[in-house]
């Protein structure tokens, strides 16, 4: 399907300034459902937002890939959004290539042997496939994030999958969503109180102790390997 164009005078409509709450609406009027994708891993930080853009009224769709390597805790969490947004859909695009396939393929424990390509696999391949239907991204990512989103503009054209890519938490500080989801009663992953302030795949992530749900670290991602991210975002990472 063509790629609908958004040109510079109704991207202009949007600065850094705009608040979040007149972004996400800009969103939802401007783009048709079937051309948008808010795209999620279950972080705090995607929950948030799912919740923002329900605030709206309008039915959208949330798109997570499942690597098939989640947390009980994450499908327990994916569960309880799609009770409390009835009016939102949540599809799975994840791959389609089992663990077992993987592993005849590849190898056991190709997140230990090739943590880039396993990635690529389950996470990186699917994404593209995602992306090549719609015309708008919106991410829950923010500038403080990591130091390789700290140029995170809230809207900018993604060259990589040829998207508008709307962050319209670019600006938001992790303290800042977790009152957030207290405030308004967003079911948040049981992890992010037993010390896990990300929440990724099973294999690639551990506890960070100390840490509390308002203390946003990386650590716990990846942490036996020099790999910081999943390659999603360009140099960027859910
Ligand atoms: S985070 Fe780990 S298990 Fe998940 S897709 Fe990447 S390498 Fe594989």
């Amino acid at each position: 399907m063509q790629k609908q164009s958004v040109t510079t005078a109704q991207r202009d409509a949007i600065t850094e300034d705009t608040p979040t709450d007149e972004l996400i609406a800009w969103t939802l009027e401007r783009f048709s459902e079937q051309r948008l994708a808010l795209t999620s891993s279950f972080g705090m930080e995607g929950c948030a937002l799912v919740d923002m853009y329900a605030r709206v009224g309008k039915p959208f769709t949330v798109i997570y890939l499942d690597t098939m390597f989640f947390f009980k805790e994450t499908y327990e969490l994916r569960d309880r959004m799609a009770e409390r947004y009835p009016h939102v859909e949540f599809v799975n695009r994840g791959t389609t290539v089992t663990p077992e396939e993987q592993i005849a393929k590849y190898g056991p424990e190709l997140w230990k042997n090739d943590a880039d390509t396993c990635c690529r696999i389950r996470k990186v391949d699917p994404m593209y496939d995602v992306m090549a239907e719609v015309d708008v991204w919106i991410t829950g990512l923010r500038r403080s994030q990591s130091v390789t989103r700290a140029n995170l503009r809230v809207i900018d054209w993604d060259w990589r999958y040829q998207v508008l890519k709307v962050s319209p938490l670019a600006k938001w500080e992790r303290p800042q969503i977790w009152e957030y989801i207290k405030a308004n009663d967003v079911p948040y992953n049981a992890l992010h109180e037993r010390g896990y302030p990300t929440v990724g795949c099973t294999h690639c992530t551990k506890a960070v102790p100390g840490s509390s749900p308002d203390d946003y670290s990386r650590s716990g991602r990846w942490s036996d390997s020099e790999k910081t991210e999943c390659g999603l975002h360009g140099g960027e990472g859910i």
